[in-house]
């Protein structure tokens, strides 16, 4: 890369939001890493720094190791460690979504790296499934990745600030426009229930088919009336769990005072179930 020698490029990995995140190889350790590019601009310099800044401070198994930053003239690198599996949204998609046991492997995972990053004062705020990595496609060791909407210092979010994806956004997230103020962590946590709900269900829980027939704007307005109105079902035919569907009704619940606290996630039977042998 241009005035970096120690990267060689091996692939294209993803489009990203904001630039590429290619794969490449590291000839000083001789091992794979991603290298997330961002365009320099005005723009994205604070979202960017943030990004950095709180990534940076977290070390854990189960979240993406960044390594380094570099600049070349037009962008800003990310290095980082390489998840070499799909990302999960590609993995539930495949499987036309996942069994009980599988969905809680990986939902063990994610809730220990979220509580870890809450833990050491960054909430990430936008946990989904496109942002959970698969460490190697063969073994079913998952790794959350993108800060690039994170929050640090006192987890309270900016009143007014809704960032996030649509379909995970909690309902104080979307009330936030009218200038209350939220707590990243709560809003976390139900991201983390709508994770888990399409896991189990192949289905976003606050989107309907009939919805697909709406104009952008229109759809994107029903998805989050239907979250205000925490109008989702579980559908009969999947055969969810009795434990299963009470975890993501005391997860996907409207005050976020009255959620779960990932404490309590973890206490709950559903989550704390052993899992069987092959998973
Ligand atoms: P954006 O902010 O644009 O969503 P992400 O950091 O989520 O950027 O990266 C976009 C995509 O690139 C991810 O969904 C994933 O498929 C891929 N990707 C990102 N980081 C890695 C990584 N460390 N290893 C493998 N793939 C990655
Ligand atoms: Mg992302
Ligand atoms: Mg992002």
């Amino acid at each position: 890369f241009a005035g970096n020698e120690r990267y060689q490029k091996v692939a294209d990995l993803a489009k990203g939001t904001f630039g590429l995140v290619v794969l490449a190889l590291d000839r000083k350790t001789s091992r794979q890493v991603a290298i997330k590019f961002i365009e320099r601009g005005q723009k994205v310099t604070k979202n960017v720094l943030r990004e950095i800044i709180n990534h940076k401070r977290l070390n854990h198994p189960h979240v993406v190791r960044l390594q380094e930053v570099f600049l070349t003239p037009y962008y800003l690198a990310i290095v980082m460690e390489y998840a070499a599996g799909s990302n999960m949204f590609q993995l539930v998609v495949r499987k036309s979504g996942l069994g009980e046991a599988e969905a809680r492997w990986y939902f063990q995972q994610i809730i220990i790296a979220v509580d870890y990053c809450h833990k050491v004062g960054v909430a990430n705020r936008d946990i989904k499934l496109e942002n959970t990595l698969l460490s190697s496609p063969d073994q079913p060791v998952v790794k959350i990745c993108d800060f690039g909407y994170s929050k640090d210092e006192n987890l309270q979010s900016a009143p007014g600030s809704r960032v996030g994806t649509p379909a995970y956004l909690a309902p104080e997230v979307i009330l936030t426009t009218q200038g209350k103020k939220y707590d990243a962590k709560a809003a976390d946590v139900w991201s983390c229930g709508v994770m888990l709900y399409i896991m189990l269900t192949a289905a976003y829980p606050f989107s309907r088919p009939e919805d697909q027939r709406l104009a952008p704007s229109a759809k994107l307005h029903a998805m989050m009336q239907r979250t205000l109105n925490l109008d989702f079902s579980i559908p009969r035919q999947l055969e969810v769990s009795a434990q299963g569907q009470d975890l993501l009704r005391r997860i996907l619940v409207r005050v976020p005072t009255e959620r779960l606290t990932l404490q309590e996630v973890m206490r709950h039977p559903w989550f704390c179930t052993d899992l069987p042998d092959g998973v």
